[in-house]
Parts: C-alpha cells; structure tokens; sequence
C-alpha cells in the first residue's frame, strides 16, 4: 500500500529555466560587470568551474558558495528575485498533485538549496499542496545521490521505502537509487525524449513523458 508519493521540483514539478537562468545568466552577469569583461567570457569560465565541482558535489548546490568563490556583491535572494519571472510550473503539474492529494501524502525532495525551494513553491502557489518539502543539500548537508537521502526520508515520516512513489529527471539521483531500495521510482524525461527512447524496454514502464500519466500509473 502506497502512502507517500515524493516529487523532484526542478525540472519535474517547474521547469529548469528558472534555476537555469539564475545560474547561467546571472551569476556570470554579475561576473563580467565585476571584472570588466565579455558576458560569454564569464559565462565560459563559470560554467567551466561548476562543471570541475559537478552536480555530485553538494558544493555545486551552495550558492552562497559560488558568489563568494567569485566575489560577487550581489546577494542569492536578490539574484532569485531578478529572475523569478522564469518559474514556470512543467505541463500537468497542478493537474496531478491536485488529483494525487486525495490519496497520498506529498513531498517534494530536491536537491537545490531550500531558498530555492522556498522561492519556487511560493510563486507556483504549489506549497499548499505539500506536507513536506525537503532540500536535501540544505536540510540534510548531502545530495540526493544515496540511499541514505531516501531513507532518512522514509525514517522522518515513518514509512517504509516500498511505500513511497518518487518521481523526477534525474535518472540516477531520482530513477536508480530509489529503485534500487523498493522505492517505486519514475523517470520524468522531457516529452521529446519519447522518440529517442523508443525501442529501449529497460526502464519497465517507468519512464513517463508527461506528468498526467502518472494519474494513470498510481
Ligand atoms: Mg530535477
């Protein structure tokens, strides 16, 4: 019997512009008027320096960590303000937590640090629909890389993992290691993926392309 059912947020529930443009265009944009430079320059070298640290590293998580590495004046809250014009909920998200609400209870479990979290439930006005919300770099000091992510949150809400549903696009952070635990686990791969995925039979059916069809799954 299924009791909780866990959503990644960005990229499953709202779209990745949003963490996209903050990461990608701001902080490099607040690089080249620091040093003087061309923004591709800065956005070349910053992408470069997150790529060294990659998305293992709760590092590349901390934006606190990035501003200071370069120096940057601006703050992370003005930065999230600048571009929350860009959070965009993904097709079907409202459709289904609203209809999955009824009958289990919702999280969202992201990796992005809790201001983005915070930011990005209240402009969606989708925090209402959750009973949790947990960033696992902020909250928890790791990334959502482990079983050890998955269950703390089982043990923080008193459930076993083959009671839980997760959802989310990373394929191994949100599809492989909740898997292999019992989790029930969902790819959400963006839906023009459909046509490179034909033919592989290896997900078993759970990888989704758009997020109603979980309606049908659950
Ligand atoms: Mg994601």
């Amino acid at each position: 019997m299924k009791k909780v059912v866990s959503f990644d947020l960005d990229g499953t529930l709202v779209s990745a512009k949003f963490g996209d443009m903050v990461w990608n265009h701001g902080i490099p944009e607040a690089y080249a008027e620091k040093y003087s430079m061309p923004f591709n320059d800065a956005r070349m070298f910053i992408v470069k320096e997150y790529a060294s640290v990659g998305d293992s590293s709760i590092l590349w998580y901390q934006i606190e960590y990035w501003l200071k590495k370069f120096d940057l004046r601006i703050t992370a809250q003005e930065l999230l303000e600048k571009y929350e014009a860009f959070i965009e909920p993904i097709p079907g998200a409202k459709e289904v937590i609203e209809s999955l609400r009824n009958t289990y209870m919702l999280i969202i479990a992201s990796n992005a640090a809790r201001i983005f979290v915070e930011k990005e439930l209240a402009y969606t006005n989708f925090g209402c629909y959750f009973d949790h919300s947990i960033s696992a770099t902020t909250d928890y000091n790791m990334v959502k890389k482990q079983a050890a992510f998955y269950e703390k949150v089982c043990s923080m809400l008193n459930v076993l993992p083959e009671e839980v549903i997760h959802v989310g696009d990373h394929e191994i952070f949100d599809f492989k290691v909740p898997s292999d635990m019992g989790i029930e686990a969902y790819h959400f791969r963006e839906s023009g993926a459909q046509i490179l995925d034909q033919g592989l039979e290896e997900n078993n059916g759970r990888v989704i392309y758009n997020l109603t069809e979980l309606l049908d799954k659950l």
